[in-house]
């Protein structure tokens, strides 16, 4: 077993304690790279010579260059949020890797573009080799599997609807094309099919040469128009990338079908299945069925078991969906699971080397069965610029099958590079055109130093895991606020199930809804950059309305936990609380921990007596 990776080591640090090591690496890349540039060519002669320097234009364009910088250096220090510190506990954000910085910094001086492999020879490969490794992160086969970084969830999510919507209206060309490779099949029964099986009536079309034929039939030729692929279910705590989706790709917003959750703010499976049949009995097909781990605003992990699970079921019914996984958040996670050779562990190994995390152990069976039931699911979502801590724009679509790409792809088969994997005209199988080469960079080298399994990102992320479930005890623990004579109590919205922590205030005794809402959002204002510059903020969070309209009845009993009665939630129709998002791995240390916790109470208590004594 190599050593496990100390994260100390990781980060420039709150208070940038690594920023030796970090100066001398960002010096080693530029002379690095200037070495580069004098070595290409040493006989041609100097353009920018000594006497062009002299000239006073040349100093003052200088000048004007790091007059800007210097700006801009200004309103970033004034403006930006502390990522950095443990009194950071907002958005998903937290420090960025040094590695994956020093990877993103060096590759930008070379400036390589991965829409194409002759403007990127370096990161194509890059791209093609972590594509594989977040792939096998997920438990796919990368031999067969398929995956590349986007530039962030939303669009990963996009392709993964292009992928599922191309898909679903294959039968039907294959049809129009061929009626013997479908023949006694109807309309029903063709848009069951599993995704394996169009798959392999593609692999058909292609031996005989019809494939380009049959693409032209299916969706990417004739359009939308006139269309019923389906509906696509996603469930109530979606991200707002698939409403986006079902517009951009003309599913249409009637067809995305809201999935109820529960009060633990994950998928309702029984209610996903009421849908299906209802569907079912009108014979309207499911284009697909998408599960959440790590949803935005809750951190809830989805039962992508049990959905598993269902489909396996339908599937002797003869109804079949296409799965995505929407784990643009805690897809990283699944790293907690893995040994060095990629082996999903058993329940009672990871409860035995993690004994001590989580106060009685944060991992229940469910979010073990979710996450490794996610290699089961045709494609995922996983954004390396969330838990993979890497600097934006990096996300990543992976599918189980990389022969769904042929069915968006702009050339009628994977062309790559002579005899090696890297596809000539990247571009052409993916959503976006130009792209950086320097993110690919970041996430290759964050993989290289953080290893995608227990001893690596399973770390980090255990450890910011153990900080959220420090902070949610606390809250549960701490004792009423006592400001102005009056009193608060706090209350957590739901055991976490990853590190996302989100919670309300209370006067101890009040009924009205709209009053809770308003102390929480006063809350908010004080500790976010509504209050001024965030760098003299004490602490920083973010917050979300739990809402009727978008949750159902949800947050009901949260509400009610409150002594607040059911009438005020239906007037009200919404729930204002904070959310901490706990990504720092530092918040594991007791003093620390302590510190930090202290500081929270007394910026909610400032926070409060400002309200009410005001
Ligand atoms: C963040 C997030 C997205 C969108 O990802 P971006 O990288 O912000 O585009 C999609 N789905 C979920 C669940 C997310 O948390």
């Amino acid at each position: 077993m190599t050593e496990p990776i100390n994260f100390n080591a990781l980060f420039l640090g709150p208070k940038a304690e690594n920023y030796d090591f970090f100066k001398q690496m960002l010096v080693y890349l530029m002379d690095d790279h200037a070495e580069w540039r004098r070595f290409f060519h040493p006989e041609d002669p100097l353009v920018v010579t000594e006497d062009e320097k002299a000239r006073p234009d040349f100093a003052r364009t200088l000048q004007n260059t790091r007059e800007a910088l210097i700006e801009l250096a200004g309103n970033l220090q004034v403006s930006s949020n502390p990522w950095f510190s443990p009194r950071y506990l907002g958005h998903m954000n937290a420090d960025t890797l040094v590695a994956a910085n020093l990877g993103y910094m060096l590759t930008l001086l070379y400036n390589p573009n991965n829409c194409a492999y002759e403007g990127s020879p370096a990161t194509t490969a890059l791209e093609i080799e972590t594509g594989r490794q977040l792939a096998a992160l997920m438990g796919y086969d990368p031999r067969t599997a398929w995956g590349h970084i986007t530039s962030g969830g939303t669009v990963a999510n996009y392709e993964g609807v292009w992928l599922a919507r191309n898909l679903a209206s294959v039968p039907l060309a294959i049809r129009d094309c061929m009626p013997e490779l479908v023949e006694g099949l109807d309309d029903w029964r063709l848009m069951n099919l599993p995704v394996k099986d169009v798959l392999d009536l593609v692999d058909k079309a292609r031996e005989r040469g019809r494939f380009d034929e049959v693409r032209d039939r299916s969706v990417r030729g004739t359009g939308m128009a006139g269309r019923d692929l389906g509906v696509l279910l996603v469930p109530e705590s979606k991200h707002y990338s698939w409403a986006k989706a079902a517009d951009i790709f003309g599913i249409g917003r009637e067809n995305l079908v809201p999935v109820p959750v529960r009060d633990d703010y994950r998928m309702d499976v029984r209610a996903l299945e009421d849908i299906i049949d209802s569907l079912a009995a009108k014979k309207r097909p499911v284009l697909a069925v998408v599960a959440v781990v790590g949803s935005t605003e809750e951190g809830a992990v989805d039962d992508v078991h049990e959905v598993v699970r269902l489909r396996e079921r339908y599937a002797e019914k003869g109804v079949s969906f296409y799965l995505h996984v929407d784990a643009a958040y805690g897809g990283y996670a699944r790293a907690l699971f893995l040994d060095e050779e990629n082996r999903f562990m058993e329940y009672d190994e990871i409860k035995k080397t993690h004994a001590d995390v989580g106060h009685g152990g944060w991992l229940v069976p469910e979010v073990y069965e979710a996450f490794r039931a996610m290699s089961c699911a045709d494609s995922i979502t996983v954004d390396p610029h969330k838990l993979g801590y890497i600097p934006y724009s990096a996300g990543a679509i992976v599918a189980a099958d990389r022969r769904v790409v042929d069915l968006i792809s702009y050339f009628a088969a994977y062309v790559f590079e002579k005899g090696d994997d890297n596809p000539m005209l990247l571009g052409s199988y993916i959503l976006e055109g130009s792209k950086p080469g320097a993110a690919v960079a970041a996430v290759w080298m964050a993989h290289r130093v953080v290893p995608l399994n227990a001893n690596g990102y399973g770390r980090i992320i255990e450890s910011s895991i153990e900080g959220a479930f420090r902070f949610h005890r606390s809250i549960l623990e701490s004792d009423p606020l006592t400001v102005a004579g009056r009193r608060f109590e706090a209350l957590p919205l739901t055991r976490p199930d990853l590190n996302i922590v989100v919670y309300a205030f209370h006067e101890i005794g009040n009924g009205s809804l709209e009053e809770m809402n308003r102390l929480n959002q006063a809350i908010y204002e004080q500790c976010s950059y509504k209050s001024g510059p965030l760098y003299i903020s004490d602490f920083i969070t973010s917050k979300t309305s739990l809402t009727e309209e978008e949750y159902g009845d949800a947050p009901l009993s949260f509400v009610k936990h409150f002594g607040i009665e059911e009438k005020e939630w239906r007037s009200c129709g919404s729930v204002y609380v904070l959310r901490s998002c706990i990504l720092t791995p530092y918040l594991v240390n007791n003093t620390t921990y302590e510190i930090y916790w202290g500081n929270f109470m007394q910026s909610m208590e400032r926070a409060i007596r400002r309200l009410y004594e005001a």
